[in-house]
């Protein structure tokens, strides 16, 4: 599915000097390595600033609080994502409001988004959260045109997206602000937990800067609740040796893409109303970065446990919809509220996908799904 020891063999050198340099300087939170992160991260993703945090979910967090998301307010949002997409909402205090996915790209749709927003459920919204599902970024003209039309902020959840782009705008630098995670699974990875929250107001990095350190502008003075969410010095050293290669990265994993796209088509496994696979629409405008490649299946559970006992690595993102999740039972929803996001978990499967993947190893799996079909 994902073998990380093929990246790193070519970039051990440089990490290990990297890592090396962090325990020569013994200045391990913020500081130096972690500014000049942020700078590349901001520069990279076309942002004013960047604000170096411990997670993608910290991100999330930070960008929710800049928007004063908290109790009373709630936040609009897709069933179908990772559990943090809702979460960080429900920490702010505010309530996750879903609204349902578009079902050729699983992103928010914002026909639905706009329809919650004329129901009452939504009076008290503060903030609209489309996340870059899969590494294809959700429909932003739409989300910032309701965004403006209804005075709200946009947040964009884009920890799978980055160096994604929409209509040639990179991810991160549309909305109010934008959350990436550098999870060890995501496009750009570090080694632990890390994550960055970017955005082009001063006044919200300055703000974020604040929370991620005990709501503290200077030592042990303390304005607002904050948290610790600082990023350490030495997952800053080592994404910085890793952030050059994205590009390059990306690209590769586009041509995977478009290996699998091919064989799976030549294959008669995809393409028509009768054919077993589908693969998920690609929006025109999307620079899509394939942090993962992800078709819906016919007996999903199946294939994959056919893949599995042949040694193939497939994973379903996401098999329970977050509506449905015991830990937003108290939202009060149920079975069929949000239809598209339940089927979708019901069909999904993310096949193998990582930059040094190769040619026969997609051939292989290809042959392999086209044998459980046969
Ligand atoms: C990974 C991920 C997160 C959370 O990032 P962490 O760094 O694991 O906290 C949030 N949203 C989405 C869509 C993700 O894929």
């Amino acid at each position: 599915m994902l073998d990380l020891r093929r990246q790193y063999v070519g970039l051990r050198e440089e990490i290990l000097a990297a890592i090396a340099r962090v325990c020569d300087s013994q200045t391990f939170i913020l500081g130096p390595e972690v500014e000049a992160l942020e700078r590349d991260i901001a520069a990279f993703t076309g942002s004013a600033h960047a604000v170096g945090c411990s997670s993608g979910t910290e991100a999330l967090w930070l960008a929710l609080m800049s928007t004063g998301a908290g109790v009373g307010s709630s936040v609009i949002t897709t069933p179908f994502s990772f559990l943090a997409s809702a979460s960080s909402i429900a920490r702010t205090g505010a309530r996750p409001v879903f609204a349902d996915i578009h079902p050729g790209t699983l992103n928010l749709d914002p026909a639905k988004v706009a329809e919650v927003l004329t129901v009452n459920s939504a009076h008290d919204a503060c903030a609209i959260l489309p996340v870059h599902l899969y590494g294809q970024c959700a429909n932003m003209d739409e989300f910032l045109r309701i965004g403006k039309e209804h005075s709200l902020p946009v947040i964009e959840d884009a920890a799978q997206a980055i160096g994604a782009a929409w209509s040639g705008r990179p991810a991160g630098s549309m909305g109010a602000a934008a959350a990436f995670s550098f999870y060890p699974t995501k496009n750009l990875s570090a080694y632990g937990d890390a994550g960055m929250v970017t955005t082009n107001s001063p006044e919200r990095a300055e703000h974020m800067g604040r929370l991620r350190n005990h709501g503290s502008p200077r030592r042990y003075y303390h304005d607002e609740l904050g948290w610790n969410g600082r990023l350490d010095a030495i997952q800053a050293a080592v994404l910085r040796v890793k952030l050059p290669h994205v590009q390059e990265w990306n690209e590769a994993r586009r041509r995977h893409a478009g290996c699998y796209d091919r064989l799976l088509a030549a294959a008669g496994l995809t393409g028509g109303k009768a054919a077993p696979l589908r693969i998920l629409e690609r929006a025109p405008q999307a620079t899509h970065i394939f942090h993962q490649y992800v078709v819906c299946a016919r007996d999903r559970d199946a294939l994959r446990q056919h893949l599995t006992d042949r040694k193939i690595g497939s994973e379903v993102y996401y098999p329970v919809p977050l509506h449905l999740q015991a830990c937003f039972a108290y939202l009060g929803h149920r079975e069929g509220d949000f239809p598209e996001a339940e089927r979708a978990a019901k069909e999904v499967l993310a096949l193998p996908m990582f930059p040094e993947l190769r040619d026969e190893e997609i051939a292989r799996v290809v042959a392999a799904i086209g044998d459980f079909y046969s």
